[in-house]
């Protein structure tokens, strides 16, 4: 079977992290910046960064409304960090006017973890994660995951089809979500070498196509 192709938005932020966890992955990655780069795809990665500027730079590569009917039609989609943020329906402390592609029934606060700890490295508690089976092989602990935060979202509130698969371990926090084909974390799993997060997006890509 052919690989699935999925893109990487590359308005901004850690784009060639995200390409390279998705070919470790298994799938055919590229980046895309034009709505004419989009019908080719079969899943999206939001990559983290700054989600002021993804949703200005949006606007000005006419990309918010082709994502926001791509995504609401059933595009699978990954964001990480400001990524998250995009695929809220809500913010909690968005800029004046903030506009997200949305997508996933909950409520992101932006910079949740305060500026005292704008970074900061954490283990994650994972439950309903498809893929976690695979990690356990080795011997490692298959419920835990250690994750970079920076200037990190967390979901404060969740609708009830929104699945949490991670909360931060020191705060029980939400920090990564799944409803249907679009996943969400507010850590960076592109950062680190684990890539769990990753091959369950793949998984989700190839579930749906
Ligand atoms: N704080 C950023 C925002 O609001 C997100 C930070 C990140 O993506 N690392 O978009």
């Amino acid at each position: 079977m052919t690989a699935r192709v999925i893109g990487v938005l590359a308005l901004q932020g850690d784009v060639p992290e995200h390409l390279r966890a998705l070919e470790d992955a298994g799938a055919r990655a590229l980046p895309v910046r034009r709505p004419e780069e989009l019908h080719q795809l079969d899943g999206l990665v939001i990559p983290g960064g700054e989600s002021t500027t993804l949703w200005r730079l949006s606007v000005a590569f006419d990309m918010l409304d082709p994502l926001r009917k791509l995504i609401a039609s059933g595009l699978p989609a990954f964001g990480s960090c400001a990524g998250m943020i995009m695929l809220a329906d809500r913010l909690a402390d968005g800029a004046a006017g903030q506009l997200t592609y949305g997508g996933i029934d909950m409520t992101v606060r932006r910079n949740a973890f305060g500026r005292q700890v704008d970074s900061f490295e954490s283990d994650i508690t994972l439950s309903n994660l498809a893929a976690a089976p695979r990690a356990g092989l080795d011997g490692s602990d298959a419920t835990a995951l250690r994750a970079v935060f920076i200037r990190a979202p967390w979901v404060e509130e969740n609708g009830e089809n929104v699945a949490v698969l991670g909360t931060e371990q020191r705060t029980g926090r939400i920090v990564a979500v799944r409803q249907g084909q679009l996943l969400a974390t507010a850590f960076h799993p592109e950062l680190t070498p684990d890539r769990r997060i990753h091959e369950l997006f793949v998984d989700i890509v190839k579930d749906n196509t």
